[in-house]
């Protein structure tokens, strides 16, 4: 299935990186993994896995261990402090019979990582890749540490750094990098008794407060731990401190207050420094590769993760890769059909996402009122429920409107 057997350095071992490594090594490809933690941990809370990443990860051999550590999903359920439901999306509402998994970021690094250690693919832990400098000959990029280290060469690089990445910074793909003033003070608790199952439950108040839980699975490690929920708190990157400051006991309070059901885990939070805040960005660049480069996950496409796509997208991004190297005969136009190919389903989450962050995380409180008036109306609307559930599975493309995306064959 290898259109030419190729030198490829991948610069990251998150999902984007390790998935791509570990297809272009099976398609018979040399692959340099270059990660820049030295041990890298099973670090994260709460991501949904959709229909497109576990396609992928089917395609991997991976799934069932991922799931063996995940939460099934049914619906997503969305309502005011005052109870009243914006909406409710169900998975079944769209033909196919999908369903989403909460998972702990963690474990679905365990697996791709521990896949990556047994596979052909050479992994270099505690090696940070500062820049790109191309071989005399222009057949090659050397990979360049701070201290002027050359690594490598290679023919082709994949750039899976993450939302921050350096490797983006000196590119000629004409880009924008925006940090969110938002993000999300992020916990994962122990939920023994299952009291947080079937969904994720998020309630607002307005456009400034948010919260939510997402049933997590079982974490990483062994299988033996009690199942987990994470808890996130949506809050302006400068409003952090302020909203700590003001003591556990509030701060619980003000948890229980959106989500009372959140009381029978509240008693594991014992220091405020147990919310973890994560400020959000937004990445846009197109096309995602030059001749011997290209952008996978976050350092192509970071984005709020108001529709919950970022490991899926990472995931999908790492397969059509693949696909679209063992289908030209140039590495050139390789890249090129990748990026081609990527544009309809990325471009889609892209626009959608920045339109709708507003909406759920912004100071613009009139926004909050509208969507609180307009969301119940608009799902009275026939179709419009199956269209949201769509765009919640990862498999809207376009104008969102047409034929859902196909989905990888295992
Ligand atoms: C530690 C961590 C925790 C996260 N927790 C969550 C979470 O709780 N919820 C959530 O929704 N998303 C989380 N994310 C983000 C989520 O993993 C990504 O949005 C998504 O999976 C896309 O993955 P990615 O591979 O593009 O980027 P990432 O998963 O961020 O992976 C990027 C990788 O590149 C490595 N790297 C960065 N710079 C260099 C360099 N210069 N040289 C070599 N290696 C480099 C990083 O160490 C990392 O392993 C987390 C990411 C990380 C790194």
């Amino acid at each position: 299935m290898v259109a030419r057997a190729m030198d490829v350095g991948v610069v990251g071992c998150g999902t984007a990186g390790a998935a791509a490594a570990l297809l272009l090594a099976r398609a018979g490809h040399k692959v340099t993994v270059y990660e820049r933690i030295d041990q890298p941990k099973a670090v994260g809370a709460g991501i949904m896995l959709q229909p497109t990443g576990q396609a992928v990860l089917a395609a991997l051999g991976l799934l069932d261990e991922v799931l063996n550590r995940a939460e099934p999903l049914e619906l997503l359920r969305c309502e005011t402090l005052r109870r009243r439901q914006l909406f409710e999306l169900r998975y079944s509402a769209l033909p196919g019979g999908h369903r989403g998994y909460g998972l702990h970021r963690g474990a679905l690094f365990e697996r791709l990582f521990a896949a990556v250690r047994s596979s052909s693919a050479t992994l270099k832990t505690g090696v940070e890749v500062e820049d790109l400098a191309a071989t005399s000959d222009n057949a090659g990029l050397w990979f360049v540490q701070s201290d002027g280290t050359r690594l490598g060469p290679h023919e082709l690089c994949v750039v899976a750094d993450g939302s921050r990445s350096q490797l983006r910074d000196d590119t000629v793909i004409r880009k924008s990098v925006r940090p969110y003033p938002w993000g999300a003070m992020w916990c994962v608790l122990d939920d023994p008794e299952g009291r947080f199952t079937r969904g994720l439950h998020q309630v607002l108040d307005g456009t400034r407060r948010m919260v939510g839980a997402l049933p997590t699975g079982l974490g990483p490690g062994d299988g033996t731990g009690p199942r987990k929920v994470s808890l996130f708190y949506s809050v302006r990157y400068d409003r952090v401190d302020a909203w700590k400051a003001r003591g556990l006991d509030r701060c619980k309070q003000e948890l229980r207050e959106f989500i009372p059901a959140l009381d029978a885990v509240l008693d594991q939070v014992v220091d405020v420094q147990q919310f973890v805040f994560t400020r959000y960005q937004d990445v846009a660049m197109y096309p995602w590769n030059t001749d011997r480069v290209v952008y996978l996950g976050d350092a192509a496409h970071a984005m709020s993760p108001q529709l919950g796509q970022g490991a899926n997208l990472a995931l999908m991004d790492a397969m059509v890769l693949a696909q679209a190297l063992a289908k030209q005969p140039e590495l050139a136009s390789g890249l090129a059909l990748y990026s081609r190919t990527r544009r309809s389903n990325l471009g889609f989450y892209e626009l959608a996402t920045r339109w709708l962050t507003p909406w759920f995380q912004s100071d613009y409180a009139a926004l909050g009122w509208l969507r609180d008036l307009g969301f119940p109306l608009s799902m009275r609307v026939p179709g419009m429920e199956r269209l949201m559930v769509k765009v919640m599975t990862g498999l809207a493309q376009g104008t969102g409107l047409g034929r859902p995306l196909s989905l990888p064959a295992p």
